[in-house]
């Protein structure tokens, strides 16, 4: 089954009172946009995620975006999801819309969502409320109870809310036309579709006042986290007609990498660093050369997946530090595109991200200019609260 995720990020909120928009806001060093979408990445069940941003942003979305599908938003939070239905593809027969201010779903909750959605049609996920509820009428400056509601009958949506193509079609084209809905069940409600709810997670809030905000960075900040490194090394030899690709990055040179794919040998170093530090075995494994899908591969794209591999795993990448030993050419001019690069793959901050050249002086294959080699050593971190 194919199911496509939709991250609702459209809105430019400055109800916390900062200086960029809501979903740029950052915990733990990242912003809730990144975490929202990660979830949705690194899950095994989304074949795919579009995001719907800002129309500034989406001009010029961020780089750890890069591979994710960006549509620029609409006016309303419904407009926005309306506009990442339009750039579904043809493939997609379930799919999730999600709030880029939910930065803690968990996979169980989008499990369970998926699985509603696929037996029913339409689903939320949802908590049951433990305080009494009171319906209110607001007088004046005043609030005056108007009658209080059974509590069994009461709960609180969260997203991912989950639909099949055609229910979410139905609910968005009532959408266009009607007045505001805060969800997507709300819409598909309107349109006839029997909604139904699955258990949410406490822990799936939704940041919307400072408080939110603060509490989220705590949580993250007094979760305990482990640590693990790990080291990666690559070596190619060096051959006349062929491309020098570091990090991504062409370089000129007279020499270039022979190889199965790019042989890009500081991608190559780094996957099998990160590989390692989560104990998920190495390139050689899961990017075979007997695999034609990865012949001539970006090998960019071999690091992005084994990313995901990490992450599907709970770790999350904290620096990457790279030797690569040539002889020639220089490698200075293209240190910081080589950073650049690495830390989009990687999703971090370039600072994260440091790529370091030297020579063999003449000594061995390397220093006769026959071969490249890297080393590379990754920090990776898992947290128990996001794990
Ligand atoms: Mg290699």
């Amino acid at each position: 089954m194919h199911v496509t995720a939709i991250i609702a990020a459209g809105g430019s909120g400055r109800r916390l009172g900062a200086a960029v928009p809501k979903q740029l806001l950052e915990v733990g060093g990242i912003s809730l946009l990144q975490r929202s979408v990660e979830a949705f990445t690194t899950h095994p069940r989304i074949a795919d995620v579009i995001v719907a941003l800002p129309p500034p942003l989406a001009q010029n979305p961020p780089g750890w975006l890069s591979g994710v599908r960006v549509v620029a938003g609409g006016e309303r939070r419904q407009d926005s999801v309306a506009k990442a239905f339009d750039a579904l593809p043809d493939a997609s027969e379930i799919v999730l819309v999600h709030d880029a201010a939910r930065p803690f779903v968990t996979p169980a909750v989008i499990d369970r969502a998926i699985a509603a959605a696929a037996a029913y049609g339409a689903a939320i996920v949802a908590m049951p409320v433990s305080d009494t509820v009171k319906r209110v009428a607001h007088a004046d400056a005043d609030s005056v109870i108007v009658e209080t509601l059974p509590r069994d009958e009461i709960v609180l949506a969260q997203t991912p809310q989950a639909f099949r193509r055609d229910v979410l079609k139905a609910a968005i084209a009532v959408g266009r036309t009607e007045g505001l809905a805060t969800d997507e069940a709300m819409l598909a409600e309107r349109a006839g579709h029997r909604v139904h709810v699955v258990a949410g997670d406490a822990a799936n809030v939704k940041i919307t006042t400072a408080a939110d905000l603060e509490s989220a960075r705590d949580r993250v900040m007094s979760a305990s986290t482990i640590s693990r490194v790990g080291v990666g090394y690559d070596l190619h030899r060096l051959v006349e007609g062929r491309p020098l690709v570091l990090a991504g990055v062409l370089v000129p040179s007279e020499r270039g990498a022979l190889g199965h794919s790019d042989a890009d040998v500081i991608c190559h170093a780094v996957t099998d660093a990160i590989l390692g530090g989560a104990r998920a075995g190495d390139i050689g494994q899961h990017y075979p050369d007997s695999d034609p899908t990865w012949k001539d591969a970006d090998s960019l794209a071999l690091l992005r997946d084994a990313v995901g591999i990490i992450r599907r795993r709970g770790w999350s990448v904290a620096n990457v530090d790279v030797v690569v030993i040539l002889e020639r050419p220089k490698l200075a001019p293209y240190r910081a595109a080589m950073e650049e690069k690495l830390a989009i793959a990687l999703g971090v901050p370039t600072d994260a991200i440091s790529v370091k050249a030297k020579t063999n002086e003449g000594v061995d294959a390397v220093g006769r200019g026959e071969a490249i080699t890297a080393h590379a050593v990754a920090l990776l971190t898992r947290s128990t609260t996001n794990g």
